[in-house]
């Protein structure tokens, strides 16, 4: 019954290709261990495992569910730890019976790999818990014996991985940290006089709730910074790189950015932009041309000097963003005052060399965006464009991406380089209370078209030489950043959720109800339901996928798709059938509703309008109950601790501005250690926003800046920010 050569070239077909090691029979652990030592062929660091099968209290009704347990010899294993961690009653050792009639295996000889012996019809009750040292250290291989105790193979973490994701239906799969349990006990244990008690390797509270290998683990709350690498990668939209800081946007990430472009796209061509493409490569003598804005950009530039083995004879820049790259053609392709507005817009990626901590989305060295550079005869023309361009911005994050922002414009510190004035749209991510700059619109005013000599001859004038009038600038720009705020917002401890508008899929519908009973007509019955409705919701314009793979339980099915953040759910099954209708689960709240199959269409659609609403309400709702208005200095600090934005009353001098980071970030630490999770970072001034408080309104001349005490001119947002 145990059929070494399958599990051998099972093993192959997942890349481990060492053969099994041959030895005289194990009968225990010592003996193992015993045997090994001294034998040749073995690996340099390798640890020797237990399996053990455990069996929880239930009702004889119900079928079998047992725990299989993978771990370190040396691990303590209670079955008190694991059945507390699963939420079992009375987990006790599995009988002859369940070994041999579920595993197909006797006691002694349990492995790891006795799991793809399991029946179909039982896989799906499966569970595994592996012990987090086995994964943790890639450097020591994991000692199994491959179903006889004759032989012993060593393989890596990740094969015992990717060895039980390789066998189907098999989804309740849970990372236990023994270790840390142990010792948590025995601090526990020993430590009964408080002076002795030292906060010692507590267990990791994301690894104690349930922890999948392909779902998330890391709660939002407990490791913001683990849980969102996690959504990102399990969530399939993103993938790290081989070049720090780079990172692959997988599809389900690019779609989103795709709704993000056609969505504007659409409006900035009804404003009368066109679109174009320039080279990514910049001479150093155009790039620097501008003074202030290559300052601001300088130490990010990426150069490229050589080609081959040689040397460039001019090295080049990669375009960190392209004023410059674009403004000597347009004072090329600009000859007189019938050219304007000259309004050009490019999608295309650029390069910023960034040296702090990369953050997939947020802070990556290359990134999507696209970016607007246009050409006025009036300031008021161009003024009216930031505006115009700014308020799409806004809807992009607001209607697309249901993440309400705040609009305003930049103190002069934080304007964009070379600029006049810079008009932003501002997001919040509520997790960390810090805020996160979403897009920026700029008016350049004159000061690029001086530097580039971008004229046209006054068409007013009467003079035979007309004065030359140089054109009022803007740009624009709007990044893949806007993806890393949706996911920060929306997402949580079971994964991504997307709004309706942006999801790839909207709608996935998973057959139900089927059991090993069931016939065959019936599993025809349902699967042609489901993709019945599929089509219908097609037709309708909905995003909708069947998911009527075989051999995965409903169950593996709703964690997948719920990873994936798909915001709608409908289940179909014999009962549904009966009824003529469908259950429908909302991934943003969980909510359940019953839906009648003859007007699913409509259904489904109103249900998407109002997922999309409720995710932009709840969020609106959390922004506006942390942005605090704060009237006195002694309450900043405080209110930048509770994860909170401040509007205060502010002179707007930039000396002042510096004083309120520098004190800022004193303040808030105290006699206090810093802390990750609650980052003493100054604050800097997020925006003045548009829409300024009134009660109490700034009086001028007599309400004052609470950091400096001089006359404030405007409520500025404050805070902490990525
Ligand atoms: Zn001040």
């Amino acid at each position: 019954m145990a059929d070494v050569n399958a599990l051998v070239s099972k093993l192959s077909s997942l890349g481990f290709n060492d053969p099994p090691v041959e030895h005289a029979a194990a009968e225990n652990v010592q003996q193992w261990a015993d045997i090994l030592t001294g034998a040749a062929g073995l690996p340099p660091n390798y640890v020797l495992t237990k399996s053990l099968i455990f069996k929880p209290k239930q009702p004889k009704s119900e079928s079998i569910a047992p725990v299989v347990v993978i771990a370190a010899n040396e691990s303590e294993t209670s079955p008190k730890a694991i059945g507390a961690e699963l939420k079992l009653k009375d987990l006790r050792f599995a009988s002859d019976e369940v070994l041999k009639d579920i595993f197909q295996t006797a006691k002694g000889s349990v492995s790891p790999f006795a799991l793809a012996q399991v029946p179909q019809e039982h896989v799906g009750n499966v569970r595994v818990v592996i012990d987090k040292s086995l994964l943790d250290n890639a450097d020591t291989l994991i000692a199994f014996h491959p179903l006889v105790n004759t032989r012993t193979v060593f393989i890596t973490g990740e094969t015992l991985q990717s060895y039980i994701r390789s066998i189907d239906g098999l989804d309740k799969v849970t990372v236990m940290d023994f270790a840390a349990q142990s010792a948590a006990s025995s601090t526990a244990a020993a430590a009964k006089k408080p002076a002795a008690a030292k906060p010692a390797a507590a267990p990791k509270v994301e690894e104690a709730t349930g922890a999948s290998l392909l779902g998330v683990t890391a709660s939002k709350e407990g490791d913001f910074p683990k849980w969102y690498n996690q959504v990102l990668t399990r969530s399939e939209m993103l993938d790290y790189y081989d070049v720090s800081g780079c990172y692959i946007v997988r599809p389900l990430g690019y779609f989103v950015w795709q709704q993000i472009q056609e969505f504007f796209d659409a409006g900035i061509r009804s404003l009368g932009v066109r679109n174009c493409y320039f080279p990514m490569f910049v001479s150093s003598r155009v790039l620097e041309r501008e003074k202030d804005h290559i300052e601001g950009f300088a130490p990010e530039v990426a150069w490229v000097t050589k080609a081959g083995s040689k040397d460039l004879e001019e090295p080049l820049a990669i375009r960190p963003t392209s004023e410059t790259v674009m403004y000597p053609y347009f004072a090329k392709w600009i000859r007189s005052y019938r050219d304007l507005p000259l309004k050009i817009n490019q999608w295309c990626s650029v390069v910023r060399w960034e040296f702090k901590n990369p953050q997939p989305f947020l802070r990556t060295r290359e990134f999507l965006w696209q970016e607007g550079h246009c050409a006025h005869f009036t300031k008021d023309e161009a003024m009216t464009e930031v505006h115009d361009i700014l308020a799409l911005y806004r809807r992009v994050y607001e209607e697309l991406l249901a993440v309400p922002v705040i609009e305003g414009v930049k103190s002069e510190k934080e304007k964009f380089a070379g600029g006049v004035a810079t008009t932003t749209v501002e997001g919040f991510i509520p997790t960390t209370g810090r805020g996160i700059q979403g897009g920026t619109s700029h008016y350049l005013g004159q000061n690029f078209s001086k530097m580039f000599n971008v004229v046209v001859e006054d068409p007013e004038s009467t003079e035979a030489e007309r004065p030359k009038i140089h054109v009022h600038q803007t740009s624009w720009g709007l990044s893949t950043r806007t993806i890393g705020v949706m996911v920060m917002i929306h997402g949580d401890d079971k994964g991504l959720v997307l709004p309706p508008r942006v999801a790839e899929t909207q709608v996935i519908i998973i057959p139900c109800g089927l059991t090993v009973k069931s016939s065959d007509e019936d599993r025809r019955r349902i699967a042609d339901a489901c993709l019945n409705a599929e089509a219908r919701l097609k037709m309708a314009g909905v995003r909708a996928e069947s998911d009527l793979r075989e051999n995965y339980t409903p169950g593996f099915k709703y964690s997948h798709w719920e990873v994936r953040g798909v915001p709608l759910r409908l289940e179909i099954g014999p009962k549904d059938l009966d009824k003529q209708s469908v259950l429908s689960v909302r991934r943003d709240n969980a909510d359940k509703a019953s839906m009648a199959l003859d007007s699913l269409e409509e259904s489904v659609k109103m249900m998407l309008i109002n997922i999309q609403d409720t995710m932009l309400a709840k969020a609106r709702a959390t922004l506006d109950s942390r942005v605090k208005l704060v009237l006195k200095w002694e309450d900043f600090v405080p209110t930048l601790n509770s994860k909170c934005l401040t509007l205060i009353p502010w002179c707007e001098r930039e000396e002042c501005e510096d004083q309120i980071k520098d004190r800022s970030s004193r303040d808030s630490l105290g006699d206090e250690p810093e802390d990750e999770k609650a980052p003493s970072m100054g604050a800097k001034s997020l925006c003045l926003p548009f829409k300024q408080p009134e009660n109490p309104a700034i009086v001028p001349g007599e309400t004052k800046c609470i950091q400096c005490g001089e006359n404030a001119k405007r409520y500025a947002l404050f805070g902490r920010s990525y």
